[in-house]
C-alpha cells in the first residue's frame, strides 16, 4: 500500500489540480508513494497563506515561538522511528544514515533554533553627539540596530537529506518570525510533506509552514518568480542556483545560496601514520557516507608526491572493504544513488576520466545487483587537475587522487575549481595547517578531521554559494537589519 500525498497549504491538505507523480525507491525501483504536482495557482495559494500568517507569527512573543520549535523537536524525536522507513525508502539511505542522521539531526535543528528565537535581536549603538543641521536640531542621538524577520521565505532544497536540509532552513526562519513555503526536491519529498501536520500538532499556527511539490523545475520557478516572496533560501546545484539568483534579482529578493562543492583533502608530507590513517578514513567517507551524495565530501585527495602511492594503496583497501547493497540490510555501507539519471551521470564522468587517461584503481564498473541505482566505490588515480572529473561535482561515490610537489602547487590545485565549499588539511604540524587554511578559497576548512562543529557559519566561497547557514549565523540570514534612531 502506498500513500498518495497532497499539498500542505494553510494548515490542511489540498488536492493538486495537476495530479500526482510517483516517488521511486532507489534500491528497489518500486513506487514509495505519490507526490502532488503543483501548478502555479497552488504555489500562489501557498504564498498567500504564508503572507496572511506572517502578520501574527512575526509579532508572536519569541518565547512562544521557542516553545513551538521545542515541541516540534520533541514530536520529531517521538515519531522518529515511524518516519525512518519512509525516509529510507525515498532516499535510499542506509539504515545507519537514515536512523542517526536524518530524523535526529532535523530534531536537533529545531531544538537549536528554539534557543535561537530568544537570542538578542537588538544591537545597541553608542549615542553620538550630532550637530544641528537644516535637517534637524542637534543633540545626543541614540540608535539601535534591530533584527526583523524578512517576511515570506521560499525554501527550495536538494534531495540528499530532505528533512534535514528543510529543517536547517525552516527552523531558523520560523525562529526569526518569518513564514515559510517549502519546495522539497522532487525525488524524495514525502518526509517533508509529513512535516506539515507534525508542525501543526506542535502548535504552529496554520499558514506559517506550507509545503508544495512537483516533479520538475516549474514549482520552484513559480516560487522564485512570485512577487510576494521576500526571500529564497536555496540548497542545490550551482547551475540551478545561478538561474534562481537571476530570477530572484528581478524582484530583489534576499537569497541564501548553499550550492555545490568539490572538496580537496590535502595530505602534507609531514603527515605521520596516525594522520595518514585519519586522512584515508576522511576521504573514504566519500564512498561510505550516503554514497558520496554530500556537498562537503572530500572528493579530491591531493597528496604530496612522497606519500602518494601509500595513500592510494590505503584508499584502495578502504574502498575494497565496503559492502555495497540493499540499504535496508544492516551490513550495507554503500547504498544506491538517488536515481537512474544520477547513476548514469556519474558513470559518464567515470568513462570520461578513463578516456582522458585516469587510472581506475578500484570500482569503475556497475555493481552486480538485480535492482537499484548503484555505483561502486570508485578511486581514480593519476588524475590531472584540469580533467573534467577533477573540476566538476559528481555527487556520487567517486574519489580522484592527484599528486602535488609542494604547498604552492597544493593550494593552486585546491583553489583551481569554480567551487569553494569545504577543504581539508591533513598534516602533523597544526600551525602549518592553520596557515595553509588561510590560503584556501573555501568557506570551511577541516584540519585533520571531517567532523563538524554545529555553531560554525556554513557556506561557500566562489560558486559554492552566498551567505551562511549554521548557529546564530544561520538565524541572522533570515533577518533584515532595521536601524531605529531617537533623541536622547
Ligand atoms: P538541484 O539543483 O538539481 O535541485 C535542487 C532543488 O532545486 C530541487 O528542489 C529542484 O526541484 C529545484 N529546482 C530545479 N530547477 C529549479 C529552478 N529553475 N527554479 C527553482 N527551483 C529549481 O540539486 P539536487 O540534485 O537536488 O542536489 C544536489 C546538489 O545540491 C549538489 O550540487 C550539492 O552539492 C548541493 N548541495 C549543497 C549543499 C550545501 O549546503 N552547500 C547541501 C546539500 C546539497
Amino acid at each position: 500500500m502506498t500513500t498518495t500525498y497532497q499539498h500542505w497549504i494553510g494548515g490542511s491538505w489540498r488536492a493538486p489540480l495537476a495530479g500526482h507523480y510517483p516517488v521511486i525507491n532507489p534500491a528497489t525501483e518500486e513506487v514509495v508513494g505519490h507526490a502532488p504536482e503543483a501548478s502555479g495557482d497552488e504555489v500562489a495559494e501557498a504564498v498567500a497563506a504564508a503572507r496572511v500568517a506572517y502578520e501574527e507569527w512575526s509579532r508572536t512573543d519569541p518565547r512562544e515561538r521557542a516553545a513551538v520549535l521545542d515541541r516540534i523537536a520533541d514530536l520529531l524525536t517521538e515519531r522518529g522511528k515511524e518516519l525512518v522507513p519512509l525516509l529510507q525508502a525515498e532516499t535510499g539511505a542506509t539504515l545507519r544514515v537514515a536512523s542517526t542522521m536524518q530524523v535526529p539531526t532535523a530534531a536537533d535543528r529545531f531544538r537549536r533554533y528554539a534557543r535561537g528565537a530568544v537570542e538578542p535581536d537588538v544591537i545597541p549603538l553608542a549615542p553620538q553627539p550630532v550637530k544641528a543641521s537644516p535637517l534637524a536640531p542637534g543633540g545626543l542621538i541614540s540608535a539601535a540596530a534591530v533584527r526583523r524577520p524578512v517576511g515570506v521565505v521560499g525554501c527550495i532544497t536538494s534531495y540528499n537529506f530532505p528533512i534535514v536540509n528543510l529543517a536547517g532552513k525552516a527552523a531558523p526562519a520560523l525562529a526569526m518570525g518569518n513564514t515559510v513555503v517549502a519546495k522539497p526536491a522532487p525525488q524524495d519529498p514525502l518526509g517533508c510533506l509529513e512535516l506539515g501536520p507534525l508542525l501543526q500538532e506542535a502548535g504552529l499556527p496554520d499558514g506559517v509552514f506550507n509545503v508544495i511539490t512537483g516533479s520538475g523545475a516549474a514549482a520552484g520557478e513559480a516560487l522564485v518568480g512570485h512577487p510576494d516572496v521576500d526571500m529564497i533560501s536555496f540548497t542545490g546545484s550551482t547551475a540551478v542556483g545561478r538561474r534562481i539568483a537571476q530570477s530572484a534579482g528581478e524582484t530583489m529578493k534576499r537569497t541564501l545560496m548553499e550550492l555545490g562543492g568539490k572538496g580537496a583533502a590535502i595530505v602534507l608530507e609531514d603527515a605521520d601514520e596516525t594522520v595518514i590513517t585519519s586522512a584515508i578514513r576522511a576521504v573514504g567517507t566519500t564512498w561510505s557516507f550516503h554514497s558520496g551524495q554530500i556537498c562537503t565530501a572530500p572528493t579530491r585527495a591531493l597528496v604530496h608526491r612522497s606519500l602518494y602511492e601509500k595513500v592510494v594503496a590505503g584508499l584502495r583497501r578502504y574502498a575494497g572493504a565496503l559492502t555495497v547493497g540493499d540499504p535496508v540490510d544492516n551490513s550495507t555501507i554503500v547504498g544506491p544513488v538517488i536515481s537512474a539519471a544520477q547513476r548514469d551521470r556519474v558513470e559518464t564522468y567515470i568513462a570520461g576520466a578513463r578516456e582522458e587517461g585516469a587510472r581506475v584503481v578500484v570500482g569503475g564498473e556497475r555493481p552486480d545487483v538485480k535492482t537499484g541505482f548503484y555505483v561502486a566505490p570508485t578511486l581514480l588515480a593519476d588524475v590531472a587537475p584540469d580533467m573534467t572529473v577533477a573540476q566538476e561535482e559528481l555527487f556520487g561515490p567517486v574519489v580522484v587522487a592527484i599528486p602535488f610537489e609542494d604547498e604552492d602547487e597544493a593550494v593552486r590545485i585546491a583553489n583551481g575549481t569554480p567551487y569553494g565549499l569545504y577543504d581539508y588539511v591533513f598534516g602533523s604540524d597544526a600551525g602549518r595547517a592553520w596557515a595553509l587554511a588561510a590560503r584556501l578559497r573555501s568557506g570551511n576548512v577541516g584540519i585533520n578531521t571531517v567532523q563538524r562543529h554545529p555553531e560554525t557559519p556554513f557556506g561557500g566561497f566562489k560558486e559554492s554559494g552566498v551567505g551562511r547557514d549554521g548557529g546564530s549565523f544561520g538565524l541572522h540570514a533570515y533577518s533584515e537589519l532595521q536601524s531605529v534612531v531617537w533623541p536622547s
